[in-house]
């Protein structure tokens, strides 16, 4: 049995009660997006947040200058739309600079990353992750209610031939949707030097419709593509903090990624903590309390009373996420405004 540390002896760092420490930083940079996935965001009248609530690119590269010198490691940028931050190519040079300097990694949908890969990769972007659900045009303009699926081609391959690599396409299989084109998905991705994950979609839509009954598991994604390749499991020693199983694909060496969040959570070896848009600490995606940062930021803290706060969200850090616990109650927070 894992002995838990001792939790009246509060360690220094990012560290939570049952003996983990955060490592990757999630920045949701904007909740805006230019998809509407209907998985993600209702047709219309999501409010955007009010500009004076977000914060700036010097109070967020203060923020993530914390959570480094605490021992962050990785920040990922997301959204919302991360591309739609007017400053984001300035956002990852000043990121790039801290010390020690973080890896820098982005979740965008791929609209409008033709323009801005080769500047992004020099600013300091390590690498991308491109979520596409589908390659079939007219499922994708259901899907995302635009029909934008040649951008973010196009964006895919700017990233491939700036450097951004690897590569990684994520996508969530849905029921009736596109769960019978998942192997399609997969052949396309292995064509062009994509890596795929596909991920269990989750309860963490605005409309508060998820229903797990409806869910595609990872163990089904898995036998659909078994039908056309052989699976082979990458040893799980190998997989860390890396919340996707691995396969190889026939053989390998490419293989694909199966990230069963829901069927299989990976919460005994997370490593994220998270801060939002507006300023608020977030120690896990299903959270229903956050810290605030911005008011206190604003009101002149101290770097250490900062950190205090920070460290305060990652020790209050639950086991698991609940999902399958029956008092499970799904955040208010729409994944939008929390950042995938
Ligand atoms: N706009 C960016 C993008 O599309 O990658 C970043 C934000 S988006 C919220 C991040 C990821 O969350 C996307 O891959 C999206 O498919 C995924 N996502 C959104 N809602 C989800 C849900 N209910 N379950 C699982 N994944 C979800």
């Amino acid at each position: 049995m894992t002995r838990l540390p001792d939790p009246s002896v509060r360690p220094a760092g990012l560290a939570d009660q049952f003996g983990r420490r955060a490592r990757d930083l999630r920045v949701s940079v904007t909740d805006r997006c230019n998809l509407r996935c209907t998985y993600c965001m209702p047709a219309e009248g999501l409010p955007w947040m009010p500009k004076a609530e977000m914060l700036s690119d010097e109070e967020m590269l203060r923020i993530i200058g914390l959570f480094v010198r605490d021992g962050i490691t990785q920040v990922r940028l997301t959204g919302g739309e991360p591309l739609l931050r007017r400053s984001l190519v300035e956002l990852v040079a000043g990121i790039a600079a801290l010390e020690p300097r973080p890896k820098i990694a982005m979740t965008t949908n791929g609209v409008g990353l033709e323009r801005v890969a080769v500047g992004l990769k020099q600013a300091g972007l390590d690498r991308v992750n491109v979520s596409l659900d589908t390659i079939d045009s007219e499922t994708f303009t259901q899907l995302t209610r635009r029909d934008r699926l040649a951008d973010v081609e196009a964006g895919l391959k700017a990233a491939s031939d700036a450097g951004l690599t690897p590569v990684k396409v994520n996508a969530v299989a849905m029921r009736g949707i596109n769960d019978d084109s998942v192997a399609d998905v997969l052949a396309w991705c292995l064509e062009r030097g994509y890596e795929l994950r596909f991920i269990e979609q989750m309860p963490l839509d605005a409309q508060h419709a998820w229903d797990r009954a409806q869910m595609i598991s990872a163990d089904e994604i898995r036998e659909r593509l078994s039908q056309r390749w052989d699976l082979t499991p990458l040893p799980a020693a190998d997989r860390g903090s890396a919340p996707a199983e691995r396969f190889l694909v026939d053989g390998g060496p490419e293989t694909v990624g199966i990230i069963a969040s829901v069927s299989a959570p990976f919460c005994a070896a997370c490593d994220r903590t998270r801060l939002t848009a507006d300023g608020q600490v977030r120690n896990c995606l299903f959270s229903t309390t956050e810290t605030d940062l911005r008011g206190p930021l604003r009101e002149g803290a101290t770097d250490d009373e900062l950190l205090g706060l920070m460290r305060g969200e990652m020790w209050r850090k639950r086991r698991g996420h609940g999902i399958g616990d029956p008092d499970f109650v799904q955040p208010a927070r729409p994944m939008s405004a929390i950042g995938g």
